[in-house]
């Protein structure tokens, strides 16, 4: 079993000792930075000159902003872009580190693929919301928290777990609960999950059943309320009750059906594939090809993204979705 971190597991006195950098205002950085705020901590938050939105943003939150030269702290919070933060870390943050100070991160991928080292002398550590920084927020003002993963990387002071889980006590994830990993199982499954079940494979399910259903002659209007529109039902009562929940809700043909044809789709030469994608990523294969995508300006990466904007669905989802009046802003 998994160790979970509660409230009562957890004391903040810690972490109000302790001057804390927030480098960027985005998703996360802005969550993070109000609530540490409203749990009593002393932070800065760190942006780039450019970003005069993320500035102005902050400033009206009443955050104290710095340029990234002035990036100054005993926890520096790593939350920008995964990836910018190699390139940010060396010009920015790496010589401003010293004996003892926390380097946080919310996301494993550069400590676990080593675009970032650190230094033997602070310590290295994750917290990582399982849900987007707008929730994050919105949790923490309802009393409420996100679950969050922790992990440390490098415990140089000894104490880096305990200031990691003040931390995220401090954004509110312990009333919740903080489920500790590692760098590596975060970012492995991380990346495993959003290439072969939520991204990737959502999505190419989604466009395969709709292209054979077009391609066999039904009209793409109705093809898409079925494939698409449909999936939410399905994938909420997946997520408010699991899997047998959702078995218990659809019809009895639906049940028979799903039940002795879905693992005719997901047969074992598809997993044999997800495998081969699992050693990808366990192997840094797949890491070296995306930062060395996004080194050469990201060629393969535009062009995939412009192949998805033009699919027929897109077309026909536009016209279809101003049929639903609680999609209408
Ligand atoms: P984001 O895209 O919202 O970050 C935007 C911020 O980054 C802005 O303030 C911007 O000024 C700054 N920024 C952008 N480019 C920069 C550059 N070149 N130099 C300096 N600053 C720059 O990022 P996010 O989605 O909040 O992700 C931050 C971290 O949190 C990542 O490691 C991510 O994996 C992790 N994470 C994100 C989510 C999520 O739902 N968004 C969930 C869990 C973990
Ligand atoms: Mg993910």
């Amino acid at each position: 079993m998994a160790k979970i971190y509660k409230d009562e597991d957890v004391k903040l006195e810690i972490l109000k000792k302790k001057k804390i950098c927030i480098v960027g205002y985005g998703s996360q950085g802005h969550a993070h930075a109000l609530n540490l705020r409203d749990s009593g901590c002393d932070l800065i938050v760190a942006l780039p000159e450019w970003d005069k939105e993320s500035w102005k943003r902050a400033e009206k939150d009443g955050m104290k902003v710095v340029t990234l030269e002035k990036i100054e702290g005993d926890i520096i919070s790593v939350l920008i872009p995964d990836m910018v933060q190699p390139k940010v870390y060396r010009e920015f943050i790496e010589r401003k580190l010293k004996d003892g100070n926390l380097l946080m991160f919310a996301h494993g991928f550069n400590i676990h693929y080593n675009q970032i080292i650190p230094p033997e002398f602070v310590d290295v550590a994750m917290v990582a919301p399982k849900g987007p920084g707008p929730l994050v927020r919105r949790m923490f003002l309802e009393g409420k928290g996100v679950p969050a993963l922790v992990a440390v990387h490098r415990n140089y002071t000894g104490k880096a777990l305990d200031i990691a889980l003040a931390y995220a006590k401090g954004i509110g994830a312990t009333r919740a609960g903080v489920i500790e990993t590692t760098f590596k199982e975060e970012t492995e499954t991380d990346l495993f999950g959003e290439q072969v079940d939520l991204c990737g494979g959502v999505a190419e399910m989604i466009k395969s059943a709709f292209e054979i259903l077009v391609e066999a002659g039904y009209q793409p209007e109705v093809v898409y309320f079925e494939v698409l529109h449909e999936l939410k039902l399905i994938v909420d009562l997946i997520y408010e009750g699991g899997i047998y929940n959702m078995w218990k809700a659809v019809s009895e043909t639906a049940k028979y059906g799903g039940m002795t044809r879905g693992k005719r789709i997901f047969n074992e030469s598809v997993k044999q594939e997800m495998r081969k994608i699992l050693k990808e990523i366990q192997t840094g294969e797949f890491a070296r090809e995306w930062i060395l995508e996004n080194l050469a300006g990201r060629p393969v990466y535009n062009k995939l993204l412009e192949v998805e904007r033009e699919h027929p669905i897109e077309k026909v989802g536009t016209e279809m979705r101003k049929l639903i009046p609680w999609l209408q802003k």
